[in-house]
């Protein structure tokens, strides 16, 4: 007889963390898999070093639960003001090893590493079996549908033209700071005039340390780094570790699920009589030439995710978080950031706990 679990995360990244202690701090038996050697995800593995999604726009807590108690535990700092919105810097390791910490002294929970999904069977409706377990419910949490791809469930794509991938990278020894519009258009310039791609810096915790965001290609880093070094005062002595390079894919995969979140939901605010989850990040499209452009939401307005949207559409033990979740374009452009994926994550792990308890099968 092969081993049960009640409910199976696939992704360890800020969703699946947050999916996998919810269902397990729920009661049922959960076990998160990843193809990684380790849970962090994008948030704790491609140079990120910002929180987004966290706060309203007067840098209140939109979500309590385990949101709030993930990010209490990795924040060093009060949230920081960028323009019209608050995020919250961190350190990735710490990030990576909050993560750990949380599996590790969860009760019920157990987690398998570079472990792929694999081997998924679909009977009657539902998800039995995956990697060899007989399994109650499965939350994707993959960033890419991977669950859904495998059974062929619907799958609504994100597109790169409107979500470009960026080159993550860290810049060290910046004898200049970079806190406004004018600070950072005075590099931008200075680059774009000399043909590079847009690079996008935000300041770290560590001090004299940017997380750089290039729209370019990997290989034209040094050369983006020896420009610098020559032409723009601050950047004189400026450093960055190759090694630690990662290009990041905004763009996903969402599952359709019993509701579909749209672009008007998130501009107008909409509240659900279902809602798991707030946000009030604006829709953030970065096209294909690494160009932001931001849709703010109205001042003091936030919108909420309903519990439809993190169930699949004709998959009855199926749910998901994080970037996987029901949306369209435009509202996963906002829905995507990491402290809207805590929430998801959090929600969809109580849900499927709901579902396994209820069920018959049990
Ligand atoms: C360039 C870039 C910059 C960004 N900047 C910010 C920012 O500053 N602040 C912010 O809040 N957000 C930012 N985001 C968005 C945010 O980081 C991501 O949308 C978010 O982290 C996604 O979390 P997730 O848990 O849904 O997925 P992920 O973090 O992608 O985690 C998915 C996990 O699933 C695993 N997995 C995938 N396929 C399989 C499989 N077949 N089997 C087993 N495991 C699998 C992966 O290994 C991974 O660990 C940025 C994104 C990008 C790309």
């Amino acid at each position: 007889m092969s081993a049960r679990v009640d409910i199976a995360v696939i992704g360890s990244g800020a969703a699946g963390i947050a999916a996998g202690v919810c269902a397990a701090r729920s009661g049922c038996s959960t076990l998160i898999l990843d193809s990684r050697a380790a849970p962090g995800g994008i948030g704790g593995f491609s140079g990120i070093t910002t929180l987004c999604g966290l706060y309203d726009d007067a840098g209140k807590f939109l979500n309590d639960g385990f949101t709030h108690e993930f990010a209490q535990a990795v924040a060093e700092s009060l949230p920081v003001k960028m323009g019209k919105v608050f995020v919250l810097p961190y350190r990735p390791k710490n990030f990576r090893s909050l993560a750990e910490k949380f599996i590790s002294n969860t009760s019920h929970l157990g987690a398998q590493w570079k472990t792929p999904l694999a081997d998924v069977v679909f009977d009657g409706g539902r998800i039995t079996r995956l990697n060899g377990f007989e399994v109650g419910a499965v939350i994707d949490c993959s960033g890419a549908a991977e669950v859904a791809k495998a059974i062929g469930a619907e799958t609504l794509a994100t597109d790169e033209t409107t979500q470009a991938s960026a080159v993550v990278f860290t810049l060290c020894n910046v004898r200049r700071p970079i806190a406004t519009a004018a600070d950072m258009a005075h590099v931008l310039l200075r680059l774009a005039r000399a043909g590079f791609a847009p690079l996008n810096l935000q300041a770290s915790l560590e001090p004299d340390t940017f997380t750089a965001k290039f729209a370019g290609r990997a290989a034209q880093v040094p050369e983006l780094i020896t420009f610098l070094r020559a032409n723009v005062r601050g950047f004189e002595e400026c450093l960055t570790s190759l090694d630690d390079m990662t290009t990041a894919h905004r763009a996903g995969r969402m599952i359709v699920g019993q509701y579909v979140l749209t672009g008007q939901d998130v501009m107008t605010g909409r509240k659900f009589p279902d809602a798991v989850a707030r946000c009030a990040w604006p829709i953030e499209q970065w096209n294909a030439a690494g160009v932001v452009s931001f849709q703010f939401l109205p001042p003091g307005i936030h919108y909420q995710i309903p519990a439809r949207s993190l169930r699949a559409a004709h998959v009855a033990n199926l749910f998901m978080a994080g970037k996987t979740i029901s949306a369209e374009v435009d509202a996963i452009a906002s829905a995507r950031v990491m402290g809207c994926c805590l929430a998801t994550g959090a929600a969809a792990g109580i849900l499927a706990a709901d579902y396994v308890k209820s069920s018959p099968l049990r």
